[in-house]
């Protein structure tokens, strides 16, 4: 313990202008954050101060993140900011490490303010690959536009920021550490947990565990494969999966948290996530998994390889959705969907494009689906005719708020249901991501190359939006 209580500082410091945090929060490549002085307090006092103190004072937050590199450099510094800053409890995961979804239950369990999430993702990790810091509000999902608009706008401005230089945590001992501090913000506490615990509990609410163990270790129990792609999954795929439900310690891969992921990005799909495609091809496993780094996102593969998309996966919970303990007792309301996630059945991405070209492309597209003329114009390629029906700049109302979030992408609907949708995403640490979704409707799973099938509307989709001519690509940089 330290002689005496610990100092608190307020120190000086300069804007950056470009802290404007994502849909998922800010992403950097990781020599920003080491490099440019202050870039990482900046933006951690932007959160505190986005957060009214009377709401802050005392109050529990949350901190976790994939275990990517630079993130345990970082959360010691989130720690003495959060002690600065009035913060009255930490929770962190062991090691700093805590699933975007176990982050998300564990502020609901504790009624925490929100919590800081540090990972960029699906994104590279290590020395040369990205970071990135999340912000999750009260209710456990990611800060609305409203809030980390307040958050960019503090950034631009902010001239000091509040730190406890002299304290030290330990991320390894589960438990609580208290701090003494000179400042009226006391008593300081940090509580190091384990990060799957409130997550498989709450798992076990939602499930029939006991059906899920007869299925996975029973007598003629399935065999799944499941790839963690080393990112912060691993411990939680072998405590539930393997240790819980009795799947054998061999069906789960690439299970050891590393910083850099081993060298490939933790993205679940099927350019990255060779191992598991490969070894679901030889069709010994009936079932396949991979995430992502954070473990929110995830690829759902079949026997033999056969790709499960997301609108298959809401399609097949749907079908058998009374099959699930948590539905028997709640009912079901409706059927949630992310836009971009849950309808659509390609990916095209074009990574890392001038963001001025980006913007302009986007702009003019708008301008040109917003014209009367342009419903009903008719699209053929080769023997297919598109019909639009409708086009738009996508907004969504929540269903429970009735809180409205704009720029959710610019859409066109054909005739047939099938439809294209444009986004420009900030989420790469160089430039921007477009990103063109394609979903083409057809009442049975294709069990053909969708690729294949979705080639037409891709050609209208480039065609319509010019999109090589003005980006200078002459192809995506990938396809999922
Ligand atoms: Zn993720």
């Amino acid at each position: 313990m330290e002689n005496g209580p610990l100092q608190v500082l307020t120190v000086p410091t300069a804007p950056y202008p470009d802290q404007r945090p994502g849909t998922s929060g800010l992403r950097k490549k990781v020599y920003v954050f080491q490099s440019k002085r202050n870039y990482l307090h900046n933006f951690i006092q932007s959160i505190f101060s986005s957060i009214d103190l009377p709401d802050r004072q005392g109050a529990t937050l949350v901190v976790g993140g994939d275990g990517r590199f630079f993130s345990r450099p970082a959360i010691g510094v989130i720690v003495q900011m959060a002690a600065a800053n009035g913060i009255g409890h930490l929770i962190i995961g062991q090691h700093g490490m805590m699933s975007t979804p176990a982050v998300s239950c564990v502020i609901r369990k504790y009624k925490a303010i929100g919590g800081i999430i540090l990972t960029a993702s699906h994104n590279p990790g290590g020395p040369n690959g990205d970071f990135g810091i999340k912000f999750n509000t009260a209710n456990g999902g990611p800060a609305k536009e409203e809030v980390t608009s307040k958050i960019y706008q503090i950034s631009r401005t902010i001239e000091e920021f509040a730190i406890c230089p002299g304290l030290r945590v330990d991320l390894q001992t589960l438990g609580k550490q208290a701090f003494d501090l000179e400042n009226k913000f006391k008593p300081f506490t940090v509580e190091i947990v384990d990060p799957v615990e409130s997550y498989a509990n709450l798992l076990r609410n939602i499930f029939d565990f006991a059906a899920l163990k007869e299925l996975l270790s029973g007598e003629n129990h399935v065999n799944i494969r499941l790839d963690a792609m080393h990112g912060v999954l691993g411990p939680y795929v072998k405590r539930i999966l393997c240790e819980e439900l009795g799947c054998p310690a061999n069906s789960a891969i690439n299970c050891v948290p590393l910083e850099d992921f081993g060298g490939q990005p933790p993205d679940p799909n099927l350019m990255y996530a060779t191992d598991l495609v490969d070894s679901m091809r030889d069709g010994q496993h009936d079932f396949g998994a991979a995430f992502d780094g954070d473990g929110d996102r995830n690829m759902i593969l079949g026997k033999h390889g056969f790709f499960l998309t997301p609108s298959d996966s809401v399609a097949v919970i749907a079908d058998n959705i009374f099959c699930i303990p948590y539905f028997q007792h709640t009912g079901v309301r409706g059927f949630g969907r992310s836009m971009p996630t849950s309808t659509a059945l390609d990916r095209y991405d074009y990574e890392n494009v001038d963001i001025d070209a980006a913007c302009n492309m986007m702009e003019d597209l708008e301008i040109l689906i917003s014209d009367k003329s342009f419903v009903k114009q008719r699209f053929a390629v080769e023997d297919k005719i598109y019909q639009v029906e409708k086009a738009d700049n996508f907004q969504y109302t929540d269903p429970v708020d009735s809180t409205i979030t704009r720029n959710q992408g610019l859409r066109i609907i054909f005739s047939d249901g099938s439809r294209i949708i444009y986004r420009l995403g900030g989420t790469g640490a160089e430039g921007a991501t477009v990103r063109i979704y394609i979903d083409s409707y057809e009442r049975k799973l294709i069990f053909e190359d969708t690729q294949v099938q979705l080639a037409p509307l891709a050609t209208i989709a480039l065609k319509i939006s010019q999109l090589h001519h003005r980006t200078g690509r002459n192809g995506p940089s990938l396809i999922t």
